[in-house]
């Protein structure tokens, strides 16, 4: 049975697989910052605050000509939104820190809604020659952690991908070996490094594969990696995303959640052991089994609809649990229709449908239900859906109830 990632946001067009589900845990920049300085990674100095006056004192012990104020949130783009700014006295600190402070960024990565900022990083400034891109991914075609290195950093490497995919240049990292001094000297140069430069990007790459490897990162990005005036390697802006089905032997890394930047739904569900994940469609779905949730979620894409998200009862769902997990669809103001897709296993029928009902009365139904139950004492379960006086959507099959919810939504 797959375990998907608890407290994850999903916000891709076709979720058809576990992989495009986002299995991970995200981190801020501030707390990457200070996992990747044990590990010889250069970051600027700098201190997480959560008020302007702490602002303002944090950018006087720093004592640096210029101070950069940057919004902690999990949402990359923050340049663009107004969320990173230079200051170069206190009074600009205090005036920044009070700006960001507080209001939502909207960046490409928040959604519409935006992200409330509640933390802030200040941070040195410094003076910046070239802002170059380092990422590390564990690459799924090769099944290896591989480093992606371009001259054109600052800007989003999706972009890069799309328009200039020859500026990317790639290392595939042996396991037994780790990142080799050779393949990190390779990377220096693609990025056009010269000089004392090259032994300071290798020792941070190296630096960088080490906390990768040891925390069960999925993701590392540094973004931009920076050459400084002075010939120093700095990563300026720092991402890293965990796997969350690893957690259980990274507990350091559960001190970094930070609740604020995670789906309350999400939360809520990861209370009752369901594996939720909130997608953009309006199809909610309340199905048991991994498996089974992404065949579902796959059928009512093949039909035409958008499933809201992603849910596995799992095998052994108590009529709580699927209370538990009704109120979560329905406390979705996206759901305009639900599907119930159920394989009665170790699970009967009957009870399901009992449960089904029992949290369609408690928390009321505004939208269409469809329900498919198949499996051990799947009359009993009908009868009990049928006789229960609520408008339910009896389907045949899962070809049928997802052709059926699709209608009633319309
Ligand atoms: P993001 O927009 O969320 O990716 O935030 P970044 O941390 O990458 O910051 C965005 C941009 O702000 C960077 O690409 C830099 O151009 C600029 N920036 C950040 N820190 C400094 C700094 O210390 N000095 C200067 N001059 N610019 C900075
Ligand atoms: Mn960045």
């Amino acid at each position: 049975m797959f375990d998907l990632g608890r407290g994850t946001r999903c916000s891709t067009a076709r979720p058809s697989t576990l992989r495009d589900l986002g299995e991970r845990m995200n981190i801020h920049e501030y707390q990457a910052k200070e996992l990747l300085g044990r590990y010889g990674v250069t970051v600027p100095r700098g201190k997480a605050v959560t008020s302007v006056d702490e602002a303002v004192e944090a950018a006087r012990d720093l004592g640096s000509a210029v101070t950069v104020v940057k919004a902690q949130i999990h949402a990359g783009g923050r340049g663009k939104a107004g969320g990173v700014k230079l200051a170069r006295s206190l009074d600009e600190v205090r005036e920044h820190a009070g700006a960001i402070l507080g209001a939502t960024l909207v960046t490409h990565q928040t959604g519409p809604e935006g992200q409330l900022v509640r933390r802030l990083y200040v941070e040195e400034g410094c003076a910046i020659d070239r802002e170059l891109y380092l990422g590390v991914v564990l690459d799924r075609e090769t099944n290896r952690v591989t480093f992606m290195a371009s001259t054109e950093g600052g800007t989003e490497i999706e972009e890069v991908a799309e328009a200039t995919p020859e500026k990317i240049v790639k290392a595939n990292v042996h396991p037994l070996t780790g990142l080799t001094g050779f393949q990190a000297r390779q990377l220096a140069f693609a990025l056009g490094l010269e000089g004392k430069a090259v032994g300071k990007a290798v020792r941070f790459m190296q630096g960088l594969y080490r906390a990768f490897v040891e925390h069960d990162a999925s993701l590392a990005e540094i973004n931009p990696l920076v050459l400084t005036a002075d010939g120093d390697i700095i990563a300026l802006d720092a991402k890293m995303n965990f796997d969350s089905n690893a957690l259980y032997r990274q507990k350091a890394l559960l001190e970094y959640r930070d609740l604020d930047e995670e789906d309350p739904a999400e939360i809520e569900a990861s209370k009752h052991d369901l594996s939720y994940i909130n997608l953009d469609g309006n199809i909610g779905c309340m199905v048991n089994g991994a498996g089974l949730a992404m065949a579902t979620m796959d059928i009512i894409k093949h039909f035409g609809g958008e499933p809201a998200n992603f849910l596995d009862v799992g095998g052994g769902a108590t009529a709580e649990r699927v209370a538990a997990a009704f109120r979560i669809i329905t406390g979705d103001p996206k759901v305009k229709g639900i599907f119930v897709n159920i394989f009665g296993g170790i699970m009967k029928c009957d009870v399901i449908a009992e449960g089904v009902v029992a949290a369609a009365r408690e928390v009321g139904l505004t939208v269409p239900l469809a329900v498919r139950l198949e499996g051990t004492n799947v009359d009993l379960g009908k009868t009990i859906l049928a006789e229960s006086g609520l408008t339910i959507i009896a389907a045949e099959d899962m070809a049928d109830g997802a052709r059926k919810i699709i209608e009633a939504v319309g």
